[in-house]
């Protein structure tokens, strides 16, 4: 009888489907206190700057006409660093179509360095329900080369202090950053997964045209992960979390029309790419705690493609782990 055992990410993308869809309303550079060296939230969101009010306009007249229910979503800058009364105001529009039914939840994204427990409190009261914080790094080094502006302790008091607050928490970390190491990556995931938040976005760093980063990097004085060492990476960033029963909701950024990369890990199947290796991993640990070695992998059918990876690349790592790779109509793996 083989051993059965569950795919190992705690949410599994049959899993999401009764989840509300997320409705972004993007503030690109909005509230931010300078341009981090890497970012172009213009080009990675597709939408330039322009003033809050025409924004705000937009987004009443787009989500009320919305047939459905969804999570609103402000991004692309530092929501809580808006002037006042921006926040109040975005906030107060999300209150009357949660009212009116078209909004479930409302969450935003910000820096750690921009979020007091007084202010956390404060947008609470007013309906936010989660804070995505842009970590990057909890590494010193990492944020100093990157010039973030803060250092890991303020991030990681950031993260306690938006969940004191009562408020959802969402890590966004940038592997291979400026400074930033596969170790500095490891070991950035253990603390994120000790702070228990709600999802996680892995975004692994682009040169982007028009940054100060492309700069950096055509004067060969910033090189980005190979894509190789990205994926092992990410792969072993997916076990831990996997591990914590956190989801990791993003591997590797959208790309959006009029978006130029110019050098880093980039490729359109990066989160499948990892997800298949952090399977293959989870497979290798779980041999190793058997006494006599299996010669059978049986994968539900569903999870073929996950399991073998992108044109079957993982199979000779199956083979090589002494496992034929076998179908089967159950919903959980087995081995025997
Ligand atoms: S704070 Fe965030 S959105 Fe603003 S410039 Fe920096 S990376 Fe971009």
């Amino acid at each position: 009888m083989p051993v059965r055992f569950p795919h190992p990410d705690p949410v599994r993308p049959t899993q999401t489907g009764g989840r509300p869809r997320v409705f972004p309303v993007f503030l690109p550079l909005a509230g931010c206190p300078g341009r981090c060296i890497y970012c172009d939230q213009p080009a990675q969101t597709g939408q330039a700057p322009e003033p809050l009010e025409a924004v705000l306009a937009r987004a009443r007249v787009e989500l009320s006409a919305l047939p459905w229910p969804v999570e609103l979503a402000f991004y692309g800058g530092t929501f809580t660093a808006l002037p006042s009364p921006w926040p109040e105001r975005f906030l107060d529009l999300a209150a009357e179509l949660r009212a009116g039914g078209h909004v479930t939840r409302v969450r935003c994204s910000t820096r750690p360095d921009a979020v007091t427990p007084e202010l956390l409190h404060d947008l609470r009261g007013r309906g936010l329900d989660l804070v995505e914080l842009g970590v990057q790094s909890f590494s010193d080094t990492a944020l100093s080369a990157s010039r973030r502006g803060y250092e890991g302790a303020t991030a990681l008091a950031a993260c306690r202090m938006v969940r004191e607050a009562g408020l959802g928490l969402g890590i966004q970390l940038m592997p291979g950053m400026p400074g930033h190491t596969s170790a500095d990556l490891a070991r950035d995931v253990e603390t994120t997964a000790s702070l228990l938040p709600e999802l996680v976005r892995l975004y692994p760093c682009l040169v982007l045209e028009g940054t100060e980063l492309a700069g950096l990097w055509r004067r060969g004085a910033f090189a980005p992960w190979p894509l190789a060492v990205t994926v092992e990476a990410l792969a072993r960033a997916l076990r831990t979390l996997w591990a914590a029963g956190i989801p990791a909701a993003r591997l590797g950024l959208v790309e959006q029309q009029g978006l130029t990369v110019l050098a880093g890990p980039r490729h359109p199947a990066l989160g499948q790419m990892a997800r298949s290796r952090a399977l293959l991993l989870h497979v290798r640990d779980l041999l190793a705690t058997f006494p006599e070695a299996p010669d059978t992998l049986f994968v539900p059918r569903r999870w073929q493609g996950e399991v073998l990876g992108q044109g079957n690349a993982l199979a000779a790592d199956y083979a090589g782990l002494g496992l034929r790779v076998e179908l089967w109509d159950e919903h959980e793996f087995g081995v025997e």
